[in-house]
């Protein structure tokens, strides 16, 4: 892969959709399939499309409790009293309806032949093996058609297709109860940094605490990656080199956090150009602009700024569909929403920015975090989503603007 000279001094800024695409283009499959029971799939990606073999419901049922019969047993003027000639539960089978008469039946019982509609139970008055219908019924009423959800042979499930609760429900109407699934991307990270200390030791002078780590793990495991965790490196070459090296004999890519600017603690750029390839990328977007991408000895590369907010935006925007490809997901990319700005923005950028934002209860649109920085993480866990401001532009309360919520990231 070419080295761009981004890092030049009149660097041209990467716009974000050919960063995208450049990544894309470079993520290989994994491709290896596994076998799951129903209950351990939930999240992963389909690997071939599902074909019902049977039509769902299987037979005609009744949708309510109460009282199977023919409507041409009943007259307009009534009294309609007709003998309850059998009982039909859910699980059971009924015997063909004789004319003239009823048969008591529950919700989920199939409809016994030659009965064309089901009454309400309340719409009914029991007397010993009498019932009077007391409601008008008309043909059809309260059954549920054998194959109105799933016909027979019918494509329920498309390979890509991320396993949600949904969609192991919907396998399990058609009597599938195994799914060929993608293997798990493994995924290795690690964060570079002599400031960096764990959560829970106490905090030194100059030090701050190791934030990415977790949102990267969180991340990761929402994304279903079995995840190789190196912990936080030194800023030493070696040490970086030497975790990169082990990284990549384990995992699919590598994921690393800081240390990928121009200055001279920035070691993970130097160790990935040692072993592999690597691309430093400006890219046009706030925050989150420096980006390295490549690959070490076999294993992709992506290399997040450290700055926290810029870390997880750049994840969210470059990594998690990287990542999803690689997983052999069909969806990459989030669906952008229009909604309505409730703020302004009155000075225009050059580069794109994504604003962290949320909705405003009543619904009339979006406000923003007041403090856009980008080692601000409270924004994020304040936020709903993100704004996409594009370059040079300006916004005014009431303009439509578009709007990725997190819900379709994480
Ligand atoms: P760097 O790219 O290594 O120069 O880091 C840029 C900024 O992000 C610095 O202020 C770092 O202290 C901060 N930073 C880097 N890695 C982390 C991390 N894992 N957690 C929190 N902050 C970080
Ligand atoms: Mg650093």
């Amino acid at each position: 892969m070419s080295h761009c000279d981004c890092d030049s001094h009149h660097p041209a800024l990467m716009p974000m959709e050919a960063a995208l695409e450049h990544l894309l283009a470079a993520a290989r499959p994994v491709g290896e399939q596994e076998q799951l029971a129903l209950d351990a799939a939930l999240g992963r990606i389909l690997a071939a499309d599902q074909q019902s073999a049977i039509q769902a419901p299987p037979a005609d049922n009744s949708a309510m409790d109460g009282y199977a019969l023919r409507t041409a047993d009943l007259s307009p003027e009534g009294p309609n009293r007709l003998p309850v000639s059998q009982r039909i539960i859910a699980g059971g089978v009924g015997e063909p309806l004789q004319p003239g008469s009823a048969a008591r039946i529950f919700t989920g019982a199939p409809v016994p032949p030659g009965a064309d509609a089901v009454v309400m139970q309340e719409q009914t008055e029991r007397d010993g093996d009498i019932v009077e219908i007391r409601a008008e019924v008309s043909p059809g009423q309260n059954i549920r058609r054998a194959g109105e959800d799933i016909d027979v042979g019918q494509t329920i499930l498309e390979a890509g297709c991320r396993l949600r609760p949904q969609e192991l429900g919907l396998a399990a109407t058609a009597g599938i109860g195994e799914l060929p699934v993608f293997r798990r991307v493994r995924v290795a990270i690690f964060s570079t940094g002599d400031e960096l200390l764990e959560p829970g030791e106490p905090l030194t002078p100059g030090k701050i605490y190791n934030s990415n780590r977790y949102m990267l793990l969180g991340l990761l495991r929402a994304l279903q990656c079995d995840i190789i965790d190196l912990g936080v490196l030194p800023d030493t070459l070696d040490s970086t080199l030497d975790a990169m090296r082990q990284a990549a004999g384990q995992a699919d890519l590598i994921v690393t956090t800081g240390g990928v600017s121009v200055g001279e603690e920035d070691h993970v750029r130097a160790a990935v150009e040692q072993l592999g390839e690597l691309s430093l990328w400006r890219i046009n977007i706030k925050p989150g602009k420096p980006l390295a991408f490549g690959s070490v000895q076999g294993a992709h590369f992506i290399g997040l700024p450290g700055n926290p907010v810029s870390a997880f935006v750049t994840f969210l925007l470059f990594a998690r569909p990287f990542i999803l490809k690689l997983q052999g997901a069909s969806a990459l990319t989030p669906p952008e929403f229009t909604v309505i700005a409730r703020f302004d923005w009155p000075r225009a950028g050059s580069r794109q920015e994504y604003l962290r934002a949320r909705y405003l209860p009543d619904g009339s649109g979006v406000e923003i975090y007041p403090h856009q920085g980008s080692g601000v993480l409270t924004s994020t866990v304040w936020a709903d989503g993100l704004v996409v401001v594009p370059p040079k532009r300006v916004i005014k309360a009431g303009d439509r603007v578009g709007f990725i919520p997190f819900s379709e990231l994480l």
